[in-house]
């Protein structure tokens, strides 16, 4: 794309301008360079629509708060703090040119009321993933119902064989100029052309598939790339995948939002996973080797002698990737010590042995009052 002027500067205005500084220097600048001063004066009509793009703009505050954002890239990531955008080889600056330049049309005569070629929707599609498809990315498939150009007039809206015509009103300019006389003299006011909307351009003769809207309904089945690391509360952004604008307006974006199915092993924390192994009471004693799960598959896990319960075993990078492709979280095994049940009479006999072994007394004395505790501080027992 051509680098463009910076709107501030097409003007002549600073950043800090007031909408009253913007119109004044609009109106200045359109005076000038209007094409009816400036018959077939090519370079003049450039500077004309330059002019009114930038005014466009600025002088519409929603507009001009996107631009003093973005510039003329327009939004990348307008959704989450994490969007990844997965372009389909147009950005949103080329967009930007049809959008509010004059490059969309408008139905002619019979719509003078519809509004001029718009934006399509941006659309909303959701995906399921398992904890495994997160570790390692995934490809999808969604299907959704949206609008596409329409093939028989490609989006322009008008018939077959027909051609928007460029506006006897405004002479394809978009904006005309009224002269007023007044008390104070002559004024020259510019505004929107009211036949062809500020487009230029008016279609006579509609295209029938479409209604005039250069867009049709359809199904469409989208592959989607979700990359390893997303989380429910990321979102997936695929450019020029939403609804298709009106007559040759840009098209809108999808957004795709993944969410993350409970895992019956895991539990996810960031990029870490956490899952809980139960070993018996004397492999925790003695010290044992175990099969771990992990995202892919079992993993032999050296338990050392006297593991406690609640120990945590750490394998670093058997957790998620980060999605933004640094690094990966760690496997944390939180061992639980499972207590024997259902003793045989043998093991009762054994495990009573094993307690008198280590001296202990297995119904626990009752707690000694204050008065004896202190009784025996002072006979040194
Ligand atoms: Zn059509
Ligand atoms: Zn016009």
């Amino acid at each position: 794309m051509a680098s463009k002027r910076d709107y501030y500067e097409v003007l002549g205005v600073p950043r800090s301008a007031t909408s009253d500084e913007v119109k004044k220097a609009y109106r200045r600048l359109a005076r000038t360079h209007h094409p009816d001063v400036n018959r077939h004066d090519k370079a003049a009509e450039e500077k004309f629509k330059e002019i009114n793009e930038a005014y466009e703009i600025l002088s519409d505050p929603q507009k001009r708060g996107v631009y003093d954002r973005f510039g003329h890239s327009g939004p990348s990531g307008g959704f989450g703090q994490a969007d990844f955008d997965y372009g389909r080889g147009f950005g949103f600056g080329d967009i930007f040119d049809v959008f509010f330049g004059s490059g969309g049309f408008n139905t002619g005569e019979a719509a003078r009321e519809r509004p001029i070629s718009q934006r399509g929707t941006d659309l909303r599609a959701d995906v399921e993933l398992t904890l495994e498809e997160v570790a390692t990315g995934a490809e999808k498939t969604v299907r959704l119902s949206r609008m596409e150009t329409c093939e028989s007039c490609t989006g322009s809206g008008a018939a077959p064989g027909s051609q928007p015509e460029t506006c006897s009103t405004c002479h394809g300019a978009g904006q005309v100029r009224r002269q007023q006389t007044g008390f104070f003299g002559t004024s020259i006011t510019v505004g929107v052309c009211p036949r062809c909307h500020g487009e230029g351009r008016v279609i006579q003769n509609p295209c029938k598939e479409c209604g005039g809207d250069g867009r049709v309904r359809s199904t469409a089945k989208i592959e989607v790339k979700v990359p390893a690391g997303v989380d429910s509360d990321n979102r997936v952004r695929l450019s020029g995948e939403g609804d298709a604008g009106i007559r040759g307006g840009p098209t809108g974006d999808l957004y795709v939002f993944p969410h993350v199915r409970q895992h019956p092993i895991f539990e996810r924390r960031g990029n870490d996973i956490w899952c809980e192994l139960s070993v018996s009471f004397a492999q925790a004693s003695l010290g044992a080797t175990v099969e771990a799960s992990t995202l892919d598959g079992k993993e032999k896990l050296h338990l050392a002698e006297g593991t406690q319960s609640g120990e945590v075993y750490r394998l670093r990078d058997r957790g998620i990737p980060s999605v933004n492709g640094h690094g990966k979280g760690s496997l944390n095994v939180a061992i639980k010590v499972e207590t024997p049940t259902k003793l045989s009479g043998e093991e009762r006999k054994l495990l009573q042995q094993f307690a008198d072994m280590r001296g202990e007394n297995l119904d626990a004395e009752p707690e000694k009052s204050f008065f004896e505790k202190v009784k025996d501080a002072f006979s040194g027992r």
